[in-house]
């Protein structure tokens, strides 16, 4: 049994007053992570500071024309949003493809951008790894990797991110909000997530003292030329294998605007501004779309059981470029398919 404190927080500034009292402490929303890492002895906070009723859970239009996510908005809330699946129908998808409807009940958008690996070593207190115990080792690269990154890995860390909504808001290059003792700021998606490198035990730039308040989407959702395409071990209720979210804007038969990230591949939602650069002012062919894939492949690194992810991703990037440029962001199974 191992002892530990819990209290509410009323407000905002609440929270930030009891975490900078307690160092040791962390946030809890949902608990849906949080909860079996204690439960499995992986997280061992001296303080549990509840902020799951905090007035955190508005989705409202921003004067910019986007959309502020409060960060206690569960994601089946945000998933069924009407502004949300009219506007952001990529980030709707995404949610639904991640875990199960119960699960989704009670995740909240703070709590699935702060979720942390679903490495079986990570949870596995008896095996060496870094992002749990720092210079332990790292059972993952000659053991079952199955799951691992084939991108951005590390000598220290192979794991991945396991966020579906992260995916997209890569793609929407949304912005969090966070206030801790020091005020508040605003980082962009792509400087959330951290890459390994030789501190596999950060996960992201969020300071544990900060409060994640809310995300921040600007206008531009992609709503007619859009695809969440999560290829995973089973249909429903499984961490992806490899994951494509793609949002297009086309002019006739020419791409005006790629944008594409995938998840189940590095340690956060990837994404390769030089492959989608390639495909502005080109028509959306299978050639192009096979060689963007191809570009974003060109460094990848399989480990022994994931080897087989860097094939993957290149066919499942292309054919969810494919379903994006054909508006069906569903696979058609009567439909030839890259
Ligand atoms: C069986 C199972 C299957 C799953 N499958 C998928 C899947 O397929 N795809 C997917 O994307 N996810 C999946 N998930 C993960 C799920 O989405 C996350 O557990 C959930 O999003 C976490 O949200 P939460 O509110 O419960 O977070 P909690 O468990 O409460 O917290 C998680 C972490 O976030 C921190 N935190 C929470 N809120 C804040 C905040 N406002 N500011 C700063 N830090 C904060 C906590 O301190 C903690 O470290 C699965 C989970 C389970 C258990
Ligand atoms: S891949 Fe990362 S999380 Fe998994 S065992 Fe290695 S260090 Fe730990």
């Amino acid at each position: 049994m191992i002892n530990f404190q819990y209290s509410r927080a009323n407000d905002v500034a609440d929270a930030v007053r009891q975490i900078a009292a307690s160092p040791s402490a962390k946030f809890i929303a949902g608990g849906t992570n949080l909860v079996d890492l204690m439960k499995m002895d992986v997280e061992r906070p001296a303080k549990l500071i509840d902020v799951s009723k905090l007035q955190l859970d508005k989705v409202e239009e921003t004067a910019s024309g986007g959309l502020r996510i409060g960060a206690l908005v569960r994601n089946s809330d945000l998933a069924y949003h009407p502004l949300v699946q009219r506007r952001y129908p990529m980030l709707s998808s995404a949610l639904q493809a991640g875990a199960s409807q119960q699960l989704r009940n009670m995740a909240s958008v703070g709590g699935n951008l702060m979720q942390r690996t679903r490495c079986a070593y990570f949870y596995d207190i008896a095996t060496p790894c870094n992002k749990r115990e720092p210079r332990s080792g790292c059972a993952a690269i000659a053991g079952h990797n199955r799951m691992n990154a084939i991108l951005g890995t590390s000598d220290a860390c192979i794991a991945v991110n396991p966020s579906d909504m992260c995916v997209a808001l890569a793609v929407l290059e949304a912005r969090v909000n966070v206030t801790g003792p020091r005020g508040e700021r605003t980082i962009g998606l792509a400087d959330f997530h951290r890459l390994p490198g030789d501190t596999p035990q950060r996960d992201t730039n969020v300071e544990a003292d900060e409060l994640i308040t809310s995300v921040e989407l600007p206008p531009r959702g992609f709503e007619r030329n859009y695809t969440y395409l999560k290829i995973r071990d089973r249909l429903s209720y499984a961490f992806a294998l490899v994951s494509v979210a793609v949002g297009l804007e086309l002019d006739g038969n020419t791409v005006k605007e790629a944008r594409f990230a995938l998840g189940g591949v590095a340690h956060k939602p990837w994404r390769n501004t030089q492959a989608e650069a390639q495909l502005r002012g080109q028509p959306p062919s299978e050639t192009t779309f096979t060689q963007a894939a191809n570009l974003v492949l060109r460094d990848a690194k399989g480990f022994g059981h994931n080897a087989f992810k860097i094939d993957l991703a290149r066919r499942t990037i292309a054919r969810a470029l494919s379903q994006a440029a054909r508006a069906t962001p569903q696979s058609q199974s009567n439909k030839k398919i890259l």
